[in-house]
């Protein structure tokens, strides 16, 4: 069968699409690894999303799935995306392949890699890069996060919960994140001009080696908690679409059409500036609409 329309990914950007799409009464499919996205890592309420004063990133998910509605779902990861003729074939990491006429991606960006000895050893094992996911397994243990931005923060914050004690390990000379974010922090030991080297463990993770203005210090922590900012997911589009010097998507502002006619990009996947739950559901409706003229 041919779909009209399939979108990959399904954070907010994503399913704000499959809504418009099945509206627009188009033979619809989302492929995605899981339904929410970032969303899911969100530590702290959401309190900047219209109709809600305050709603955990569970809740908003939910709440966006349920109203995805006569579309097919496949919660795969799309590895390969081909242009022949007018038609996009689009193959996942089982082998199934899917084809169709438009293609919206809305893959979003994943945790930025430290690239430090042990991050990847230690995987599951002491670090993680999501705190609502693995935050209950470090109750009254001590742990360390890394990087002083607002998701940093927040990290910390959600943390105080379990954690018996914490440090926020910022690479600057003083942290990024909100006043308000900096407030909710109380408590937590904030260590700046700090360069994680390495995260040192036996079964588990318990210390890490960081450099300070020159000098290496150490800190016994059970956990890592890795919050160095997100990279844009592409490394499967090829040459279909054009990157910029971050990695992200480029884009026509008006329709949200790549360099390729009928291949679309919405959300943090693309070269906008504003990373928000809000311009990722806006792009993903502008885009269908277009998707939908183009067809
Ligand atoms: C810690 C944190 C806190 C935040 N707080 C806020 C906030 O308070 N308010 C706000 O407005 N925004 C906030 N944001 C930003 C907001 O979450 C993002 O702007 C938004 O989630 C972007 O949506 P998206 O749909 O573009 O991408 P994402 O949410 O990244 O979703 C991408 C989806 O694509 C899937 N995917 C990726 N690659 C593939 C593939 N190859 N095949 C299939 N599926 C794939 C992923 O599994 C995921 O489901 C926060 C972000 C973080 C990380």
């Amino acid at each position: 069968m041919i779909y009209d329309l399939i979108i990959v990914g399904a954070g907010p950007a994503g399913m704000t699409s499959a809504i418009y799409s099945a509206r627009q009464k188009l033979k619809t499919l989302i492929i995605s690894k899981d339904f929410g996205g970032q969303m899911a890592q969100k530590a702290v309420e959401i309190e900047n999303y219209p109709a809600f004063e305050r709603v955990t990133g569970f809740d908003l998910i939910s709440k966006m799935e349920q109203q995805v509605k006569d579309v097919d779902i496949v919660r795969e990861k799309v590895i390969e995306i081909k242009k022949e003729g007018n038609l996009f074939t689009l193959k996942t990491e089982s082998e199934k392949v899917f084809q169709s006429k438009v293609v919206i991606i809305a893959t979003g960006a994943e945790p930025r890699r430290l690239n430090v000895l042990g991050e990847t050893n230690y995987l599951g094992r002491g670090v993680s890069y999501c705190s609502t996911c693995d935050g209950p397994l470090f109750k009254n243990k001590e742990i360390a996060i890394i990087g002083g931005g607002d998701a940093g923060f927040e990290t910390a914050i959600f943390m105080k919960n379990y954690a018996s004690k914490i440090y926020i390990l910022e690479y600057g000379e003083s942290v990024k994140a909100s006043l308000d974010n900096q407030q909710k922090a109380e408590g937590i030991e904030v260590i700046t001009s700090a360069q994680l080297k390495e995260i040192k463990g036996d079964n588990f993770v318990n210390q890490i080696v960081f450099d300070r203005l020159g000098k290496e210090e150490t800190l016994n922590v059970k956990g890592v908690f890795v919050q160095a900012g997100y990279v844009p997911t592409t490394s499967f589009l090829g040459q279909l679409v054009e990157l910029n010097e971050r990695k992200e998507i480029v884009v026509n502002f008006e329709t949200f059409e790549t360099k390729t006619k009928g291949l679309f990009a919405v959300g943090d996947v693309n070269c906008g500036k504003v990373k928000q739950i809000v311009v990722a559901c806006g792009q993903g409706a502008t885009a269908v609409i277009h998707g939908y003229k183009y067809i």
